[in-house]
């Protein structure tokens, strides 16, 4: 399979493997982020010679700006490994971010919903939950 063969092998790969919904954005550089899960759980950058997994985290800088900083979990330089080997490689690591993602959620007390710790008010309190039950006004 030539180098366009297997970048396009690798869009395909990667939008059906990441969990649902996955979005895709060109970045200005020319790289191709893809993001899967709903919320986000897993970030996937694809470039000429490389694609980055890592597993979506990020922090509110305000209450209105929120700045994702994905934390890395690999790298894999996908023209040098052969075909198999890097899609294996591509599928651990997409699996190894998405738990490591899903181990920070917290149980809401309230809703019992599955949270992201940047949905979460306080310790075991979804957003939702805790502006329902003090009345908050934001
Ligand atoms: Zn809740």
């Amino acid at each position: 399979m030539d180098v366009p063969e297997r970048y396009e092998q690798l869009i395909a790969y990667l939008g059906s493997q990441l969990p649902a919904p996955v979005e895709q954005h060109p970045l200005d550089d020319g790289a191709l982020q893809f993001t899967g899960g709903d919320p986000p759980e897993v970030v996937a950058l694809l470039t000429d010679t490389s694609v980055v997994v890592s597993a979506f985290s990020g922090e509110w800088e305000s209450a209105f700006k929120f700045t994702a900083k994905p934390r890395r979990m690999g790298i894999l330089k996908w023209r040098r490994l052969p075909e198999n080997a890097l899609l294996a490689a591509l599928s651990a690591l997409i699996k190894g971010a998405r738990e490591a993602r899903l181990a920070s959620f917290q149980t809401c007390q309230y809703c019992g919903q599955k949270t992201a710790p940047e949905w979460l008010h306080d310790t075991g309190v979804c957003q939702a939950c805790s502006d329902r039950h003090s009345g908050a006004i934001h």
